[in-house]
C-alpha cells in the first residue's frame, strides 16, 4: 500500500513504524524468541520472516538489523533487542544509509547477477558495523539460479554476515534455503490489538474518532498494521472533524454495522419491508451489495457462536444487544439463515444486478422467518395429534432417547415397569396390545417401550425383562449385539411375548440359527431362562415393517397438514425428503414424495 498520502501531510504508516521490538504490534511470540536467541548468543546466520503483507516483516527486518549493529549510546553496547536509536549505526540504518546494511527487493532484482553481486560483497568485511546485513524482501521472487548462488553462501557464511529474508509466500522459497534459516512467522494482528494501536495513534495525532469507526478500520485491515494505518490516513484526510462509523463504512464501501444489524434483525423477524428499507439505506450509503451480505453472514456467525454458548466479548458495545437478540432465535434458525445467506452471497456476486439479488435475498430471508424449523413442525404436528397434546407436547421437547413412548395403550403399562425392576405379570402387557398399538395412530414416534431405556444403565441391579420384540431388540442393542438386534428387527414376527417365552415366526431369509441365538442370549442377559418357539401363525409385523409403516403414516400426515402444504407451495420443487422419527436418527431415511 502506498505510503504517500494524497494530501501529503500525514503518513502514519511511516511515522509510526516501530522503533523497537516492544512496539511491534501483535508479534509477541516472535519478539520473545528473538530476545532469547539474542541473549543466548544463538543467532542464526540467516532469518526468514514470513507472513501476509503489512504485518511488519520489513519493519522487523530493519529492527533486527539495528539491534544486531547497535553499539549503544556510549558506543560500547552489544547486539540488543532494544536498539538505542541514537548511536551512529542505529541512525544510519533507520535512514537507510548504512553501508553495511543492504536492502534488496527481490521482486525487482531476480536475476542471478544480483545474487552474484551479493556474494561478491559477502567476501568483504563489514566497513564499520558489527555485521554486514543483507535484507532481501520478497525473497521467493528470486530466480532459481539466484537461489543456487545464494545457497553456496549460506552453506558457509562468513561470521560477520547475516541474511534477513522476508516473504509473503514461504512455500515458494526452496527448502534448501529454508533449512539454513531461522524462521519466524509473523501473525495477522488481531482486530482488538489493531484497534488499540489505532486508538492510541488517534490520541497522539489528535484525531477524534468513534470507537465503532476505529473497530471498522481494524476489521477491514484484516490483520495488516500497514493497511490499518493507511486506512486511518485516508479516513482522517477525508474527514474534517471526527471519524464516524458511517463515514468509515462509506469510505470502505462496506455497510455500517448499524445498517447490517437493521437488515438482519428485520428480515429474521419476518419484516421484509423494514429489511428492504435498511438494505436500501446501506446501499445508498455506498455499501456494495456483496459486502452487505458478507457482513450479514458475519453477524449470523457471531450470533450462532453466542447461541452455542460463546461470549460477545469481541463485539462492540453497540453490537452486543442486537447480536444477543439474534442468538435468541436459536441455532436451527441461525443455521438456516446462514445457509441461505451463503448461497445468496454467491448469487449476489454472480448476478447482473447485485442490488436486486440482495433484495431478493432479504425478501427470502424474511419469508423464511415465518417458516417453522423442522423441529417446530414436528412439535406442532404432535400438539395437534388427536391423541392429546399433553402427551405429545413434552415428548417432542425431550431428547431422542427419552421420547420412546408408545401408544396410549402401551404407555400406562410401560410406566410402572420402568419404575419397578421386577417384571410385571404377563397379563399386564399382552403382546397383542402392543401389536395393536403398533398399528394404531402413531403420530411421531413409532412404538417402543421404555423399560429397558430406564433400566439399562444399571443392568446388574435390575435385570430387564423384555415385554415385547422391541424390548428384545433394544436389549440386544444395549448388550452391543448389534447384529442380533438387527436380525430381530428385520426377521422376527412376534406371536406371543411373555416372560420366559417368546413365540415367533420368521420372515423369509432369516438365518436358521436365529431362534436359538435369541433364546441363548436372552437367557444370558435377563438371568432367566427363555424359550423361543416357532409358531405356525404369521405373527405381527417385524419391527422394521412397523417403523416403515409408521414413517409412511407420519409422512402422509405431514404432507396433509396445512403447514407443510404451504411450505411445499412456497418453495416450488421442494419435497419431503425424509421423515425421521425422533427415536431413530441413524436409520436410513425413506426417500419418497
Ligand atoms: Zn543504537
Amino acid at each position: 500500500m502506498s505510503e504517500t498520502n494524497p494530501n501529503g501531510y500525514r503518513v502514519l504508516a511511516r511515522k509510526y513504524r516501530p522503533e523497537r521490538f516492544s512496539e511491534l504490534i501483535g508479534q509477541e511470540a516472535l519478539v520473545r524468541t528473538l530476545g532469547n536467541a539474542l541473549s543466548l548468543g544463538r543467532l542464526a546466520h540467516a532469518f526468514v520472516l514470513t507472513g501476509v503483507r503489512g504485518v511488519g516483516k520489513t519493519s522487523t527486518a530493519r529492527l533486527l538489523a539495528r539491534g544486531l549493529n547497535c553499539i549503544g549510546a556510549d558506543g560500547n553496547g552489544e547486539a540488543t533487542l532494544e536498539p538505542c536509536g541514537v548511536c551512529e549505526p542505529c541512525r544510519a540504518i533507520a535512514a537507510a544509509r548504512h553501508v553495511d546494511v543492504l536492502e534488496i527487493d527481490a521482486a525487482s532484482h531476480t536475476g542471478v547477477d544480483d545474487a552474484r553481486e551479493i556474494i561478491e560483497g559477502v567476501g568483504y568485511r563489514p566497513v564499520s558495523a558489527r555485521f554486514k546485513i543483507y535484507i532481501i524482501d520478497e525473497v521467493h521472487m528470486m530466480s532459481k539460479s539466484a537461489f543456487n548462488a545464494l545457497l553456496k553462501t549460506l552453506e558457509e557464511p562468513p561470521d560477520n554476515v547475516k541474511f534477513i529474508f522476508a516473504t509473503t509466500e514461504i512455500r515458494k522459497v526452496p527448502v534448501t534455503i529454508l533449512s539454513r534459516c531461522q524462521r519466524f512467522d509473523l501473525r495477522r494482528v488481531p482486530a482488538e490489538a489493531l484497534s488499540g494501536h489505532l486508538g492510541s495513534i488517534c490520541e497522539r495525532e489528535s484525531i477524534a474518532a468513534e470507537a465503532e469507526a476505529i473497530t471498522a478500520i481494524a476489521r477491514a485491515a484484516e490483520g495488516s498494521v500497514r493497511d490499518a494505518l493507511s486506512l486511518l490516513d485516508q479516513a482522517a484526510a477525508m474527514t474534517a472533524d471526527s471519524l464516524t462509523a458511517d463515514g468509515i463504512a462509506e469510505m470502505l464501501g462496506r455497510p455500517g454495522r448499524r445498517d447490517s444489524i437493521a437488515i438482519l434483525t428485520s428480515a429474521m423477524a419476518g419484516d421484509s419491508a423494514a429489511g428492504l428499507a435498511a438494505l436500501a439505506s446501506a446501499m445508498a450509503n455506498g455499501a456494495e451489495p456483496e459486502m452487505i451480505i458478507a457482513d450479514l453472514l458475519d453477524l449470523v456467525h457471531r450470533a450462532s457462536l453466542k447461541a452455542a454458548g460463546g461470549t460477545l466479548e469481541e463485539l462492540l458495545d453497540a453490537e452486543k444487544a442486537p447480536v444477543a437478540a439474534l442468538a435468541e432465535q436459536g441455532i436451527a434458525r441461525l443455521g438456516r439463515a446462514w445457509q441461505m445467506l451463503l448461497k445468496g452471497h454467491a448469487e449476489v456476486t454472480a448476478a447482473p444486478h447485485p442490488g436486486a439479488a440482495a433484495e431478493m435475498l432479504v425478501i427470502r430471508l424474511a419469508h423464511l422467518a415465518s417458516m417453522p424449523t423442522p423441529g417446530e413442525i414436528v412439535r406442532k404436528l404432535a400438539d395437534s395429534a388427536p391423541d392429546g397434546p399433553q402427551q405429545a407436547g413434552p415428548q417432542a421437547e425431550r431428547p431422542a432417547a427419552m421420547s420412546e413412548t408408545a401408544t396410549p395403550e402401551a404407555s400406562p403399562a410401560a410406566a410402572p415397569v420402568s419404575d419397578a425392576p421386577e417384571p410385571p405379570s404377563p397379563e399386564s402387557q399382552p403382546p397383542q396390545t402392543m401389536m395393536a398399538g403398533g398399528q394404531a395412530e402413531v403420530a411421531v414416534t413409532p412404538p417402543q417401550i421404555m423399560p429397558e431405556a430406564g433400566a439399562e444403565p444399571d443392568p446388574q441391579t435390575s435385570r430387564p425383562q423384555p415385554q415385547s420384540i422391541h424390548d428384545i431388540a433394544a436389549l440386544a442393542e444395549s448388550q452391543n449385539d448389534l447384529l442380533l438386534a438387527s436380525l430381530i428387527r428385520s426377521h422376527v414376527r412376534p406371536v406371543r411375548v411373555q416372560p420366559g417365552l417368546l413365540e415367533i415366526s420368521l420372515t423369509d431369509g432369516a438365518p436358521e440359527t436365529l431362534p436359538g441365538d435369541i433364546a441363548r442370549q436372552l437367557s444370558r442377559w435377563t438371568g432367566t431362562r427363555w424359550m423361543v418357539s416357532l409358531a405356525d401363525g404369521a405373527g405381527g409385523q417385524t419391527v422394521a415393517e412397523e417403523r416403515q409403516a409408521a414413517r409412511q403414516q407420519l409422512h402422509d400426515a405431514l404432507a396433509g397438514t396445512p403447514l407443510v402444504k404451504s411450505i411445499l407451495a412456497t418453495f416450488p420443487g421442494a419435497e419431503i425428503d425424509s421423515v425421521k422419527p425422533a427415536e431413530q436418527p441413524d436409520e436410513d431415511p425413506s426417500h419418497d414424495a
